[in-house]
């Protein structure tokens, strides 16, 4: 899922200072899930805003409302009706969301309430771990189904670098070696003859750093599914 946060206060309230006229907007998909843009979220915020700026002697008008899922244009259009009663748009989405809105919508201008942070993994109540960084080209068959470019500080391919002490990861010791996972994770299965292997060169090109990427399926076009 895409986990996010919030932005605080301060700056959604800097971003919203121009307009008189609110919809905040939120999405019924990964935000609800990780509490940051759901339905619940935006009642929260919107209330949350009307006192803040009623504190500053400001009436400004807020509505509410939330998709199922603001990155796909089929159900951003059931609130197109309300966008002719507001002067922006507050999206609580990810940022296909919010950029979703701006192409669907453009003489509208939709600004992001919320911090977009990483593909994750909800672990217990509350708490969110890094988990894929959509490189493209997954290699976790070959590392135990542990992922060394999203939870190695330095994303390195060919075991842990020198900086790795006691099963703990250079930047803190509360983060885990990612390469001390995968040992142990190929130990457990017997499979630590891969870590011999020497995995060649990536081609980061399949990832962000290769540019915005577009995947096509022909044959689930319209016209030529079979
Ligand atoms: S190897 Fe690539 S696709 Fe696979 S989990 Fe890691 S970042 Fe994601
Ligand atoms: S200590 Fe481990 S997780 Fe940290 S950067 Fe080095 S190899 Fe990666």
């Amino acid at each position: 899922m895409i986990v996010a946060e919030q932005k605080k206060l301060d700056e959604i309230k800097a971003m919203l200072a121009p307009y008189q006229r609110i919809l905040v907007l939120g999405c019924g998909t990964c935000v609800t899930v990780c509490f940051a843009g759901g339905e619940k979220e935006v009642g929260i915020l919107a209330s949350t805003l009307r006192m803040a700026f009623r504190l500053e002697g400001q009436e400004k008008t807020i509505l509410e409302a939330t998709v199922q899922r603001q990155c796909e244009y089929e159900y951003n259009a059931a609130i197109q009706d309300k966008l002719k009663d507001v002067d922006v748009v507050l999206s609580l989405a990810c940022g296909i969301g919010v950029q979703t809105m701006n192409e669907q919508f453009p003489y509208m201008r939709t600004a992001p309430g919320l911090n977009t942070s990483f593909l994750g993994q909800p672990m217990e109540q509350g708490v969110w771990a890094e988990r894929c960084q959509a490189c493209g080209n997954c290699v976790l068959d070959r590392t135990g189904g542990i992922c060394p470019i999203a939870r190695c500080s330095k994303s390195l391919l060919n075991g842990p670098c020198g900086g790795s002490a006691n099963g703990k990861c250079e930047i803190s010791k509360d983060v885990d070696c990612a390469w001390q996972l995968i040992y142990d994770r190929l130990k457990s299965l017997n499979m630590l003859h891969l870590m011999e292997e020497i995995t060649p060169e990536k081609d980061w090109g399949t990832s962000r750093d290769g540019g915005p990427r577009t995947i096509v399926r022909e044959d689930l076009r319209i016209g030529k599914a079979q």
